[in-house]
């Protein structure tokens, strides 16, 4: 199988094993049964942006082109950092979007991948969110009616839980049975100032997600496709959004959001 186009980031389905689809130009690449297989990425040398399609020699913002990446709501600042959203004050870069988008209920959750991190998510991105970092297991800690709301939320929280995911730890393999989520929600909400403790979600259910992954990585050395142009070896496992290959190499789908590839799978 050969197949040329721009990529996109990987479409997760909670299933259960993890289903991972690779969109690349028109078609959707049904990635798990290429696990086992040897896979060649070429990168072709031209980034599209992934808004406007225009080409750009720098994809900012995972994906954009400058333009894009300084007017578009979905590249403002404040998708990193949610507190810094204002559009419930009427503040943003694109009112519509924000009602979409910013103005819908968001959780707050706790989730595990190595570690347990803070993280905020507009309610229609669960599971989906969860995925893309890699967690194994999820529990929502609140919910809230926007994303500023969130966001001050985990700000509190960020002097208690991480709010980042260590990447390399989340690609080894890893149970985490010693972390009770649930324990950990409690502990959270606890903490929390008693105007933000309304939010708390009754729902305790702790969500548990597996990666299609045959052979985890003991070792592992991220390779990106602006420094090696063509990369080949027998894949061994999707997580998150990396592609695991033989050897602990690893490559972040998500930062090549618009990067034109050939993608070549020995049958
Ligand atoms: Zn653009």
């Amino acid at each position: 199988m050969k197949k040329q186009g721009n990529i996109r980031k990987m479409r997760a389905e909670l299933k259960e094993v993890v289903e991972y689809h690779l969109p690349i130009g028109d078609e959707l690449i049904f990635m798990n049964p290429l696990i086992g297989k040897k896979v060649r990425l070429s990168y072709l040398g031209q980034i599209n942006c992934i808004h406007c399609g225009k080409k750009t020699k720098t994809s900012f913002s995972q994906g954009y082109c400058y333009s894009c990446f300084t007017s578009l709501p979905q590249c403002d600042p404040s998708i990193v950092r949610p507190e810094l959203d204002l559009s419930y004050l009427g503040i943003s870069r694109d009112m519509e979007w924000a009602k979409e988008n910013s103005l819908q209920p968001h959780y707050v959750y706790l989730a595990y991948s190595g570690n347990v991190k803070v993280g905020v998510t507009r309610e229609s991105q669960v599971p989906t969110r969860w995925i893309d970092q890699g967690a194994i297991r999820a529990i929502k800690l609140a919910r809230t009616p926007n994303r500023h709301i969130a966001g001050v939320m985990e700000v509190a929280l960020k002097e208690y839980f991480l709010d980042k995911t260590k990447w390399r730890e989340m690609l080894k393999e890893q149970n985490g049975t010693e972390v009770d989520l649930f324990v950990e929600k409690q502990k959270a909400a606890g903490l929390l100032h008693p105007e933000l403790q309304q939010y708390v979600s009754e729902e305790n259910n702790t969500y548990t997600i597996s990666y299609p992954v045959a052979i985890f990585p003991e070792k592992v050395t991220s390779f990106g496709l602006d420094k090696e142009k063509e990369f080949s070896g027998i894949l061994q496992g999707i997580k998150g959004q990396y592609l695991i290959f033989e050897g602990g190499k690893v490559i972040n789908i998500r930062k090549h959001n618009g990067y034109l590839i050939e993608l070549e799978v020995e049958e």
